[in-house]
């Protein structure tokens, strides 16, 4: 590198003068009044890598950076027309190529006439501090901008010189323009007037004790909209009898509301599980991790505080359910459909009935989840026990009074052949003890009596092969027979209202399975009902057909047609329900156990009105064969 004043001459203190410049680790350099430079110390050369006779005059603008020559040049244009020192700050390239920021300073000096003789400048590196400022620029920008996405601002403040610092957010936050000066004042006029007294004497207490920090609170903003802030304050003072805090206000509103929300929405749930005693669960298939929502814990009687698991589970199911509830388990783990049961739990002394539906989620890492619900079904159990238990004592009653029917049609029906053996027996003795003894007239008034004491032993029979079951049989049924019988035993009621009856019986109908006796009381209640029917007509005709025969898709139907009052004006679905009647009498349950019977049958009851008089009231049960049972012929 070539000194900068090589080929200067001078006098020995100028040599010494320069070679102090050259040393000295700054940029010294000088120009004419025109700002031409004509001199560089050996220090800004090295830096620019030039030589003296490439930087002098404008060669040194060759390193300036392009951005900042237009600014370099106006600035000292502006102080060369001015003759006023100055500064600005600019880029330099170094040997290496390397940018550096420089201060560029100039200082003019001056003739006697007050012109400009030459100007003296320095370069100061100022990379080190620009970049600082840069990196400072950059984390401040950074600060602000997470500050505004947390809703976070900064305050600082010092009690003792009320002395207060809001960053851009904590203006933001308390809805204050950033040209308002910060007091604990303006702060506190934001407080919710439900909250002030409190805020006041913890922000009191704070400047006081110099103790840290930490509330949150609403405010009221103008437009009446509510605000949640929670303040944290942190006193960086020397003591505590002088504090200085620094802290963070931030906007919590969201995350209140939120939680807010969070926490309704937690107790529509619950209330939603408490009314319909449901109860919500997640089992960890993989690791056994149970959780129960609360009521879930309510429904197996499980306290709050206790860990639930398979064993505390398994303690309380019902234990002939137990195989249900493994077989259940195991098919979730064999990763099988979603279950959908019910079991028993004996939780304390009480048996509870719980439908469980559940639904196997597969995590993406591969582990499965069973989560579902739990629904307490006791209550509609219980129901539907007592229902079926009504049932059958409803049922019991009208047989009890089907059998009393049937005590008085017994005693008519027997009546008459032992009336008829007690005649004959007197006759035949006239006949036999009379002169010369009437004996081919005894011995047919004898056959008489045989005849009779038959047909009473007949009526006997008959019935007791009709009321010999108590409970339901399942058996080959031949719907001709049953009816017949029926009609039989009701036959004297019917003549006595003077109903003539016809049976159409389809010959050939098949025998189904199914339990004769009840169905018989379902035949019998049709044909009561139908002399009741027309028992409250007193005008012509008087008739009931009782009728067999295939409906249309094959099941085998019975219908007792009649003409009596009828039911017009009345929903045919009504007459089924229980103690449905329009009978002083009546009880309104026959109707309504046939249906029972029927449909256990399998098959439909129905009633219809008739088109001119009466209505027709039928089942049809469809036709189950029975293995190698056909029908008998019947004469
Ligand atoms: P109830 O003991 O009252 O007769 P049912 O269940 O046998 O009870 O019948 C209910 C009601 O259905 C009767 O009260 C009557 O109003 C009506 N009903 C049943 N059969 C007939 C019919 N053949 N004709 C007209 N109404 C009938």
């Amino acid at each position: 590198m070539t000194s900068a004043n090589s080929g200067r001459d001078g006098a020995n203190n100028i040599d010494d003068l320069n070679k102090i410049i050259d040393a000295i680790p700054v940029m010294a350099w000088s120009t004419l009044p025109d700002g031409t430079a004509d001199f560089f110390n050996e220090h800004f050369l090295n830096f620019l890598g030039m030589t003296a006779e490439a930087a002098y005059g404008w060669g040194w603008t060759a390193s300036m950076h392009p951005d900042d020559l237009e600014n370099l040049t106006s600035v000292w244009t502006t102080l060369i027309s001015s003759m006023l020192p100055g500064e600005t700050e600019a880029r330099l390239m170094r040997f290496d190529g390397q940018y550096r920021w420089f201060l560029f300073r100039a200082n003019p000096v001056y003739a006697k006439d007050g012109s400009v003789t030459r100007w003296y400048g320095t370069n100061t590196d100022i990379d080190d501090r620009k970049r600082a400022e840069e990196a400072l620029r950059r984390s401040a920008a950074f600060l602000a901008q997470g500050q505004t996405l947390t809703e976070t601002g900064s305050v600082w403040w010092k009690p003792a010189t009320q002395e207060i610092f809001w960053s851009d957010e904590a203006y933001r936050v308390a809805g204050y323009p950033k040209t308002q000066q910060p007091t604990v004042e303006l702060m506190l006029s934001r407080c919710h007037p439900d909250d002030l007294t409190d805020v006041g004497e913890m922000v009191a207490r704070a400047a006081e004790e110099g103790a840290n920090l930490e509330l949150e609170h609403r405010l009221l903003m103008p437009d009446g909209e509510v605000k949640y802030v929670r303040i944290v304050l942190q006193n960086i003072g020397p003591d505590r009898s002088a504090p200085e805090f620094i802290g963070a206000v931030t906007d919590i509103t969201r995350r209140k509301k939120s939680e807010e929300q969070l926490r309704r929405s937690e107790m529509l749930l619950a209330e939603g599980q408490r009314i319909s005693l449901t109860g919500t669960f997640s089992w960890q298939v993989d690791s056994d991790e149970i959780t129960f929502s609360g009521e879930l814990r309510r429904i197996f009687g499980l306290s709050d505080g206790t860990v639930v698991d398979f064993d505390r589970i398994t303690e309380r199911v019902y234990h002939e359910d137990l195989p249900l509830l493994a077989e259940k388990m195991s098919n979730v783990r064999a990763g099988s459909d979603n279950p959908d049961y019910e079991i028993r739990l004996k939780v304390g002394d009480q048996l509870k009935h719980v439908r469980v539906v559940g639904r196997v989620i597969k995590h993406l890492d591969g582990t499965n989840e069973c989560i579902g619900a739990v629904q307490d079904v006791t209550a509609q159990r219980v129901a539907e026990e007592a229902r079926d238990k009504l049932r059958s004592e409803l049922a019991q009653i009208a047989r009890v009074m089907s059998l009393n029917t049937m005590a008085a049609a017994i005693a008519h029906e027997v009546n008459q052949p032992l009336a008829g053996i007690v005649t004959n027996a007197s006759t035949s003795l006239h006949m036999l003890s009379a002169n010369p003894p009437n004996v081919e007239g005894a011995i047919e008034t004898a056959r008489r009596t045989i005849r009779d004491g038959n047909r009473a032993a007949d009526v006997i029979t008959r019935l007791r092969v009709l009321f010999k079951r108590g409970t339901s049989a399942m058996e080959p049924v031949d719907i001709n027979e049953a009816t017949l019988e029926v009609v039989s035993l009701l036959t004297p009621d019917i003549q006595r209202h003077k109903i003539s009856l016809h049976t159409e019986l389809f010959e050939t109908l098949p025998l189904f399975k199914g339990d004769r006796v009840q169905l018989q009381q379902v035949v019998m209640n049709f044909l009561r009902n139908s002399i009741d029917a027309i028992g409250e007509r007193s005008q012509l005709p008087r008739d009931v057909v009782v009728r067999t025969e295939f409906a249309s898709d094959m099941a085998i139907q019975l219908s007792v047609e009649d003409t009596g009052c009828g039911i017009a004006g009345v929903d045919p679905d009504r007459l089924f329900d229980a103690f449905h009647t329009t009978k002083a009498s009546g009880m309104g349950i026959g109707l309504s156990i046939s249906r029972s019977i029927v449909e256990a049958h399998g098959g439909k009851i129905w009633a219809k009105a008739n088109s001119i008089v009466g209505a027709t009231f039928g089942f049809s049960i469809p036709n189950t064969k029975t293995d190698g049972v056909s029908l008998a012929s019947r004469s």
